[in-house]
Order: structure tokens, then sequence, then C-alpha cells
């Protein structure tokens, strides 16, 4: 029966969260971390403990406990947040490791104060520059690592200084030939690796372990989780405002009536709705766009429906042999505005 389906589907994510009963233990991240714990051990670092627990998101408060996203532990949780989210930050065993050494940069950082090194403050800058959730970047900039999705290193100091750790730490990539031709990223490497070869086998001078956001001690339930994250981002989306920019009709129309008219001869196939493609390709674009252009997926998401919902509105279509073209065509365009918005704060200057 639908009805009761729909009504057992409603109240488990009603239910709080720490009555999951959520744990790391008995998951596929117990493996991971077992893998991580000896990446960590072969790089020198001896002394340094990270203790791992699941959190609201991935992070690490001045601690050595690393905050692992608790939707990771449970398959229905993981599909639950790809679809109120759009992306997922750690889907597979690599990506998972790949967040678990740029976290170790902070639990490294906070473990030596590094901040408080000269040298640091040379490499990476002070560490009170403030925090900006939306930082302007540059894309392909020479002067940082890249790891993370979005050109994180140039969010803060301390980002840069992770990121800069995780590329340091990755098994099997030879940074000194892969930055050979990036000085100023590689001098930061460089003084990373001087600095774990110096501390590694020393006792960590700030201990706390902290666990910031546990999600056990999370009163809500996952529907009030969502609700609580949608409404910080609509409010984001607010006080930024963004406001869905007017007069994309005329990019839509480019792309489609070109692509679609049934006067064009050229194809004879079957025509099929812009909108269900458009629809179809958020995941993917969310994920892409934010990759080279540091773009949020939060922001990203209500562009790619309106731009669905416009196509819908106009009656868009493509020929189905023509797919290729159509998806090509409908990246470059969020490409294009995704980077209007990252230089200008605004889509449509
Ligand atoms: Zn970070």
């Amino acid at each position: 029966m639908t009805g009761s389906e729909t009504f057992r589907e409603a109240s488990r994510f009603a239910t709080p969260i720490r009555e999951l009963g959520l744990t790391i233990a008995g998951t596929w991240l117990e493996g991971v971390l077992a893998e991580f714990e000896q990446e960590v051990h072969r790089v020198g670092i001896r002394r340094v403990h990270p203790r791992f627990y699941l959190s609201n998101e991935w992070g690490v408060s001045d601690s050595l406990a690393i905050g692992i996203p608790f939707y990771l532990a449970r398959p229905d949780l993981m599909a639950l947040h790809g679809e109120r989210i759009g992306h997922i930050e750690g889907a597979t065993r690599v990506d998972v490791l790949r967040y678990l050494r740029h976290e170790l940069g902070h639990v490294i950082c906070y473990a030596y104060r590094l901040p408080d090194e000269e040298e640091w403050v040379q490499q990476f800058g002070a560490n009170t520059h403030p925090y900006l959730e939306e930082y302007r970047l540059e894309p392909f900039s020479r002067r940082f690592v890249r790891h993370l999705p979005g050109w994180y290193a140039q969010k803060h100091p301390e980002e840069d200084w992770s990121e800069t750790f995780a590329v340091w730490m990755t098994p099997g990539l030879d940074w000194r030939s892969e930055y050979a031709d990036w000085p100023v990223a590689l001098a930061k490497l460089e003084y990373c690796d001087r600095t774990i070869k110096r501390l590694g086998a020393l006792d960590p001078v700030a201990t706390s372990a902290h666990q910031e956001d546990d999600i056990a001690e999370y009163p809500g339930s996952i529907d009030q989780f969502y609700e609580h994250l949608a409404g910080s981002s609509a409010e984001i989306l607010t006080l930024g405002k963004i406001e869905l920019p007017p007069g994309l009709d005329g990019a839509l129309k480019a792309i489609f009536e070109d692509l679609g008219a049934f006067t064009d001869k050229t194809s004879t196939s079957v025509r099929k709705p812009a909108s269900a493609l458009i629809a179809r390709l958020e995941p993917e674009l969310l994920a892409h766009v934010y990759r080279w252009t540091g773009h949020f997926p939060e922001r990203a998401r209500p562009l790619i429906r309106h731009l669905a919902q416009r196509a819908d509105q106009l009656k868009q279509v493509y020929p189905e042999d023509r797919e290729i073209p159509a998806v090509i065509a409908v990246t470059t365009l969020v490409t294009t505005l995704a980077m209007n918005y990252v230089h200008r704060g605004t889509y449509l200057p």
C-alpha cells in the first residue's frame, strides 16, 4: 500500500536523530578510517591520534577530533541527503579519504599550534584573517594547491594549510613534480614537509578532543535538520540579495531554438522536452560547476531549477539525437553564469 509506505517513510525521518543510534562502528566508514590511520602512520605522524565521530558536517574545531557527516553512516540517509541538498561530500572511499586528509591538516595545525610559527604566517597568512563563507577566488591560481573541489585553499589561511597538508600526505602523489612550475604553492608544500619531519615524533602541545556538533547531541529529527539547513541556505540567498536573474529566456532560446526547431530538417528524430534534460543534469552540474568555479551548489541549484522551469514554460525541445550538443550548451551557460557570480557577485552584471 502506497499510503502506509509513505507514512512509514515520513515517520522514520521524524525520529529524533539521537534515537537512531548512529555510529561509525559497523559501517563502511570503519574500514576507510582504518586505512586512513595507516596512512597517517606512514607519513611519520606518530604522536597525534585523531578521534572520529559523527557530526552535522565535516569539521575540526580546535580539537584532535574529526567530525564526519552523520549521513555517511547509512545508505538511506546518504540518498536522502543527495535528494535534499543535491551533493554528498564523501560519497566514496576515495572521497572520504580526501576529506580526512584535509581535516587532519586542521588537527595538526591545532595540535602543534602552527599559526604561532613565523614561517607558517609567512606562507599562509595570519590565522586571524576573517573566515568568509563567500570568497572571491581565482580558478587555477598558481599560489595554491588543488585538493577539495571549489579551490578551497583560497578560502582562508588555515584552509590553505589544510589543503597543502592534504596534498602533501596523499599517497602516490609526486607533489614536487606536480607543483614544480607553481613556486608559491611548492614553497608551502616544502614547508609542510619540513614541519612534519620536525614535529611528527613529538607529543602535541594542544590536546583537547572536544567533539563540536556531535550528532548524538542534536535534539531534532532528520526532517528538522534539513528544514534548518534549508532555512539557513534560504537566509544566505536572501542576505546575499540573490535574485534569480531575469532575462535568461533569451539564452535558452539561443540554445533550444537552434537545436530543437521543428523546421530543422537536419534531424528527424523525436523532440524531447528541454526542461527534463536540464533537471536530469542537475546533480552533475552542481558538482562540476562547484569543482571548477567554486560556485556553491546551494546557489547553483535554484538557478538550474529556474532554467528548467523557464524551458518548460517556453515549451522548449531538442531532437533526441542531439542530446550531447544540448548538454554542452546548457553546461556552458550555467558555468558562465557561475563565473560571473564568482567574480562579480551577481549572475548578470
Ligand atoms: Zn577545512
